[in-house]
């Protein structure tokens, strides 16, 4: 059988044997005029340290890491994450806490979710706030469980969730496996909700509208308070997915816009490294009406005089627990330290997002197809007309990227954009590494010109070549041995 990681290019990384320990073992026998030393090193490795510290030290370049340089996936938010948020999140006061501990002897690590939760209520202008969900998937399905407890305790039955083509993967999933119908919605030419289908669609079978705002082809839903009154004359619910808050931190009220249920990515917008499967953390915020139906636990303030004291409590109608114990805490505990930090100033971060994502916008515009003329928020995405015509793909775009150290944008998302590029800079990004990403995109379309070979068969510089990605998702190659390790 073909291998997938060993087709092509997969260099494999020698075990050397360890000859410094033979050397060290051989003059055992050997009598030595050094005496009282002992006689022979005791329980030394097969490996020595060098050979350990240079296996790892090359596979970690093989890597490619925040500290090599700019991440444009677009929708994931790829910030760089301060260290000092890593150092609180692994100090040993927090880290040994055991989660059964009685609430009343892990009085600080409640204040910091008590703490976290209000500043993100404060943040969304929406009164509940639970950070139980895992991540944003989950955060989306215990919305789900909440629309339904709620509409069964008004005594209404509805089925239906309506969910925008630009959707996220995720939240047609969510509603799915909450056991609801999902119905597609169109966008019209702007890459908007089309209002006239949402005003046929939305009756009294609809228990949601579940939209992304900024939505994810990166532009504002301008028409969000139309949107929401066509929802109101059905009595049907606003979700809106905000795993793209990075765009509008402390600039938009989620209460004006309407929004009945949020679920926010902690580890997009908060500064939780993410990416390779590490854990991520949501929280999920309401508005007034859903507050009682939040999953349990939830964290309340008391005070005893002038001390105040932390408890959880299980809100009246809960949906109940959604994971065991309470969110992913050291992840909670890095959003506190980014949002403490930030403070009142939080908006800035917006500001620089939206900023270095039109400046790429307009300087890519030169190369690449823009798919909606509105003003965009945190991302700019592309489809590849441009490509196309040059007799390339996204994919060879996306690879030649790699050939010249840059990480791909995201690509082919979203599905209703044909071969899309979406590319989110974030903020902590300065000109230069904007200016070197340009310079990259520039010398591919020079070289599609002049040597359209090189980019057909990118990548060329990387340690792995092109893969087969059919076999490498069917037949994952996950360990050692089945490398063919020793
Ligand atoms: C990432 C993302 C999600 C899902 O969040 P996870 O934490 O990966 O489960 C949902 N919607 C949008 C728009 C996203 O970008």
């Amino acid at each position: 059988m073909v291998n997938a990681v060993h087709e092509k290019g997969f260099s494999k990384i020698p075990v050397r044997k360890a000859s410094l320990l033979n050397a060290y073992t051989s003059s055992k026998s050997q009598e030595s005029h050094v005496k009282g030393f002992r006689k022979s090193p005791e329980g030394f490795p097969r490996l020595s340290e060098p050979e350990l510290v240079r296996h790892y030290y090359r596979l970690a370049k093989m890597n490619y890491a925040w500290e090599d340089g700019l991440f444009p996936l677009g929708s994931c938010t790829m910030k760089y994450n301060p260290i000092l948020n890593e150092k609180i999140a692994e100090s040993e006061k927090f880290g040994n806490l055991h989660p059964a501990l009685d609430g009343k002897r892990a009085q600080g690590a409640l204040r910091v979710i008590f703490e976290t939760q209000e500043m993100i209520s404060k943040l969304l202008d929406l009164p509940g706030v639970t950070l139980s969900p895992a991540a944003g998937a989950h955060g989306e399905l215990a919305g789900v469980f909440m629309m339904r407890k709620y509409f069964e305790s008004k005594g209404e039955k509805r089925n239906i969730i309506l969910i925008p083509d630009s959707a996220h993967g995720t939240n047609p999933a969510s509603a799915a496996f909450g056991a609801y119908e999902t119905k597609k919605l169109p966008s019209d030419g702007r890459g908007l909700t089309d209002l006239e289908a949402l005003e046929k669609m939305a009756d009294e079978n609809v228990a949601a509208l579940m939209i992304t705002n900024p939505n994810t082809i990166g532009i504002f839903e301008e028409d969000i308070l139309k949107i929401k009154a066509i929802l109101d004359k059905k009595g049907v619910l606003l979700y809106v997915d905000g795993a793209n808050l990075n765009a509008i931190l402390g600039k938009a009220s989620f209460q004006k816009m309407g929004v009945d249920l949020t679920q926010l990515n902690l580890h997009k917008t908060f500064s939780t490294p993410h990416g390779g499967g590490g854990p991520g953390q949501g929280a999920l915020a309401c508005s007034h009406r859903l507050v009682d139906f939040l999953p349990s636990p939830v964290v309340e303030c008391k005070s005893d005089g002038a001390k105040k004291r932390y408890e959880f409590i299980t809100p009246p109608h809960s949906v109940g627990p959604i994971k065991m114990w309470y969110g992913q805490f050291s992840n909670i505990l890095r959003a506190w330290v980014y949002l403490k930090s930030w403070g009142s100033s939080i908006g800035e971060v917006s500001e620089r997002a939206v900023l270095n994502a039109n400046y790429l916008g307009k300087k890519l515009e030169k190369y690449l197809n823009k798919v909606s003329e509105k003003p965009i928020m945190h991302e700019v995405v592309f489809d590849q007309k441009t490509l196309k015509e040059a007799g390339v793909t996204t994919r060879h775009f996306a690879k030649a990227l790699l050939d010249r150290g840059f990480y791909a944008p995201t690509v082919y998302f979203p599905l209703h954009v044909d071969g899309a590029i979406m590319v989110e800079p974030t903020e902590t990004e300065n000109k230069e590494e904007l200016d070197a990403f340009i310079d990259a995109v520039d010398d591919i379309f020079c070289k599609i010109k002049e040597n359209p070979d090189s980019i057909l068969s990118s990548p060329n510089n990387t340690i792995v070549r092109e893969i087969d990605e059919t076999l490498a998702a069917r037949k994952p190659v996950l360990t050692w041995d089945q490398i063919g390790g020793e």
